[in-house]
């Protein structure tokens, strides 16, 4: 397939849809595709829906499930999609509530073999939501074998070119909607979740924020790499951050990353998308139960030295400039492509949920 795209680019160059950059065959390093297997949403009825987040990433060198959902719906989903999930290498809990990890006792029944990147906080806390009523979001952990599981309790890199985000210092607001969230300690006692148990995941330019529980900004500057584009649930409900703060959070987006393009759902509130898209324009688009698209990618310098000298590459290291540019070749959800809020068009739309 990489072939047959190279070609057609070496040919007659793409033009990123969204910006109108063109990508020459000879600064394209790979193809990643991202394929939505569970989210609150979809435009097409074919697809099931649930409070909970899972995608494909698949890069040039490996395919990672990106969280699980909360339950067997990335495995009935994945199937009508026709993925097959056997193959998977890597599975990314972003955090550990029971809508990214849920659905992981199911993917184990069906992959014998992925590795589980997972923060050691999210498999030790007991975590519940207060929201509307005062209920569990724990996940149930599957028993995974000593050689399957990769605890991460610190930022680097896990696998070829992927690298983990940990202990996200939180120095910029954080989600309102954070308030209703609490983990049980040991001495049974409630507190406040402080989200150490949160990981977000970078490759090529590619960030994916789970939740982003700490909050989108903090976890874009945690991130010392470029990032053309940034995938996950923005925590940000309906009902908490007033329209002045969210439209001061998208003019700050758009000023500090004017080449970003995000992408959003689950956990990102219908009305939180309106606002925010008043100000960001095409690079706020929403994704839903279904949508794949396909980018590729430029290097840029940094990631090029590192391959190249391949020292010290354990360990994340200072922000480089943007450099990147990216086509983006594929994409199926119609209503994405003309930006429409999913809420208007879905039948099936869950909202952001109840956590
Ligand atoms: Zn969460
Ligand atoms: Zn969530």
């Amino acid at each position: 397939m990489r072939e047959t795209f190279l070609a057609y680019i070496r040919e007659c160059g793409v033009w990123n849809c969204v910006s109108g950059i063109r990508i020459l065959a000879n600064e394209i390093i790979g193809v990643m595709k991202w394929s939505v297997l569970v989210d609150n949403r979809t435009n097409d009825p074919v697809w099931a829906t649930e409070h909970g987040l899972s995608i494909l990433l698949e890069t040039e060198r490996h395919r990672i499930l990106l969280d699980t959902g909360a339950s067997d719906l990335l495995v009935r989903n994945a199937e009508k999609m026709r993925i097959d999930l056997s193959t998977i290498d890597y599975v990314f809990i972003s955090h550990g509530h029971s809508d990214h990890a849920g659905g992981l006792k199911h993917f184990m029944t069906i992959n014998d073999h992925a590795k589980v990147i997972v923060s050691p906080h999210a498999m030790s806390g007991a975590f519940f939501s207060k929201r509307l009523s005062l209920h569990s979001i724990t996940a149930e952990w599957p028993m995974i074998p000593r050689e399957r599981l990769s605890v991460v309790n610190r930022s680097g890199e896990i696998a070829e070119g992927v690298y983990v985000i940990a202990n996200i210092p939180h120095t910029r607001p954080m989600p309102k909607g954070n308030k209703n969230l609490f983990v049980l300690n040991h001495e049974g006692e409630s507190t406040l979740d402080d989200f150490r148990h949160e990981l977000a995941l970078y490759t090529d330019g590619f960030l994916f924020t789970g939740c982003a529980h700490s909050g989108l900004e903090n976890i874009l500057a945690a991130c010392p790499y470029p990032v053309q584009t940034v995938v996950g649930g923005f925590h940000l409900l309906d009902e908490y951050e007033s329209e002045d703060e969210l439209t001061a959070l998208a003019r700050r987006l758009r000023a500090q990353y004017p080449n970003t393009q995000f992408f959003t759902s689950h956990c990102t509130g219908d009305h939180v998308y309106e606002v925010m898209k008043k100000q960001m324009g095409e690079y706020l688009q929403a994704f839903c139960c279904g949508y794949q698209q396909s980018i590729s990618t430029s290097p840029h310098p940094r990631q090029r030295s590192r391959h190249e000298d391949d020292s010290d590459t354990r360990q994340l290291t200072d922000k480089s400039e943007f450099t990147n540019e990216r086509s983006i070749s594929i994409s199926r959800c119609r209503k994405h492509r003309t930006g429409d809020n999913p809420s208007r068009v879905s039948r099936q739309a869950r909202g952001a949920g109840r956590l």
